[in-house]
């Protein structure tokens, strides 16, 4: 570790207890169809979130501070600070921003009709941190809800700002060490899964199917989401699928998860895929044989095992995958 005098870093530190909103308003009082929409969207079912003594979600808590889309107007509250400090660091080049954790804690319960105001204050900028992401600094924001006098609750909001780590290829300072193979991480196997992995390792995908009511069912589970019988076989699944949907996964970049057939290694965007089998279930797997962004919903694949991270340094991981059939690239429904 070297001692840098980190002149940014001493301007920042000068932010730390600055108001950056003072005595905010809630756009709305806590009102019923907000909280009906969270829980909708959320698949909350709680009832004390329902009927005529219905609470808010506890962590409903920011929304109600939120200016929206359109912003707050009129008084807001914002004093600037929060602004004059992102100014600071955009200027030093800490250009990128992404928000890293956040803390709330509930002193009593939300109701409708409820009006809310706030008091956010930055509670702490970091010293200079170099992350994956990039280089920059952690700033913490904590604001106070309040009803009338009372403290309700506070959330407590972090954000990395940060100069997005250099171009691969280009190195800065210290020369590039040859890297070795990110290895895949490892599934977790356990007494509910173990013949799962116990068959990838003999090249055989095996799906549990109740022994009560015959449902298939993949994952693996203890019992059957059908009829809640605890006993099952397995059979073997052939092998067939379509991709039932995918996600093009960009960052943050994980190089164990890109193909070693891709460009120097270096960690794109991969595809992941949710295959369904011939069987009816479904299961998260990569599809490989095309690029990332050719997977479409639809393509017919087919299983096969692969081995990873097949170096001697430890046990390869054999994983089952999903190779689009040679001529079908353009079958996606
Ligand atoms: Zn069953």
């Amino acid at each position: 570790m070297s001692t840098v005098i980190d002149e940014l870093g001493a301007r920042l530190k000068t932010y730390e207890g600055r108001a950056a909103a003072v005595a905010g308003r809630g756009k709305d009082p806590v009102n019923e169809p907000m909280i009906r929409h969270w829980c909708e969207a959320m698949g909350d079912t709680n009832p004390a979130y329902t009927g005529p003594d219905a609470i808010a979600p506890p962590t409903m808590l920011q929304a109600w501070t939120m200016g929206g889309l359109s912003g707050h107007t009129g008084r807001t509250g914002r004093t600037g600070a929060h602004d004059e400090l992102f100014d600071l660091l955009d200027e030093a080049g800490c250009t990128s921003v992404v928000a890293t954790d956040c803390e709330q804690e509930y002193l009593r319960p939300l109701r409708p009709g409820d009006e809310v105001t706030f008091d956010a204050v930055i509670e702490s900028v970091s010293d200079r941190k170099t992350t994956k992401l990039g280089t920059g600094y952690f700033v913490t924001t904590r604001m106070d809800v309040r009803v009338g006098p009372d403290l309700v609750g506070t959330h407590r909001f972090r954000i990395l700002k940060y100069a997005p780590a250099r171009p691969k290829g280009k190195p800065e300072g210290k020369p590039e060490e040859k890297r070795a193979r990110a290895r895949r991480p490892r599934p977790v196997v356990n007494r509910d899964n173990a013949g799962f992995w116990e068959g990838v390792e003999r090249h055989r995908l095996l799906i549990q199917r109740c022994t009560h009511c015959g449902t298939l069912r993949h994952p693996w589970l203890p019992g059957c989401n059908a009829c809640g019988g605890p006993d099952w076989d397995t059979v073997e699944a052939s092998g067939e699928g379509t991709v039932y949907s995918y996600v093009v996964m960009h960052h943050p970049p994980f190089p164990a998860f890109t193909e070693s057939d891709d460009a120097a290694g270096a960690a794109g965007p991969y595809a992941v895929g949710l295959i369904e089998l011939a069987e009816g279930v479904r299961i998260v797997s990569n599809v490989v044989g095309l690029p990332y962004d050719k997977v479409r919903i639809g393509l017919p694949v087919r299983l096969e095992f692969r081995r990873y991270d097949d170096d001697g340094e430890d046990a390869a991981l054999v994983l089952p995958v999903f190779r689009v059939q040679e001529g079908r690239e353009g079958e996606a429904g």
